[in-house]
């Protein structure tokens, strides 16, 4: 079966993953993404959400918390701004910031005065917390 090379790097860790694939599966601000071999060159931008790749007859999960992707027809680098393999995330963490990511998107939508809160930043926070939590498989809603 064909493959491409797959590096992810992040600016905290440097080199997350760096192996020969069958097809990436990762959701970009233009929609859904399915790379495989031997694909057009691309620049995209990636939202927070849990990275599907196809390797070795099997699937694994990457949580991404947003970041770029370039692709050339024989590798392809995402950049991310924070990316954990599924051993490296800890659920208990991940459950408290999508607690609080949930705690003030509630205040936000409760306040009709000006508010302090940050909306959007408090939506990603929340989309990272739940890639977490998804690829260690303990997302309960
Ligand atoms: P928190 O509020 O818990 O810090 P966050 O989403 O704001 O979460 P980031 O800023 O995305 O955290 O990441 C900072 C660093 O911490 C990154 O290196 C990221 O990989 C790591 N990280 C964040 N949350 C977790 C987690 N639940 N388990 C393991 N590593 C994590």
């Amino acid at each position: 079966m064909a493959t491409i090379r797959l590096d992810i790097v992040s600016p905290d860790k440097g080199e997350i993953f760096s192996k020969d694939i069958n097809m990436l599966i990762v959701r970009s601000t233009a929609g859904e993404l399915g790379i495989l071999p031997r694909h057009a060159n691309l620049l995209t931008e990636l939202l927070p959400h849990a990275m599907k790749i196809k390797m070795d007859g099997g699937e694994n999960l990457v949580a991404l918390g947003g970041g770029f992707m370039e692709v050339t027809p024989e590798k392809i680098t995402v950049l991310a701004d924070s990316a954990e393999l599924p051993e490296d995330i800890d659920v208990e963490r991940a459950q408290r910031a999508k607690q609080r990511a949930e705690e003030r998107i509630a205040q936000y939508k409760q306040t009709t005065k000006e508010t302090l809160i940050d909306i959007d930043r408090a939506n990603r926070a929340l989309a990272r917390a739940k890639a977490r939590l998804l690829v260690k498989n303990a997302l309960m809603n």
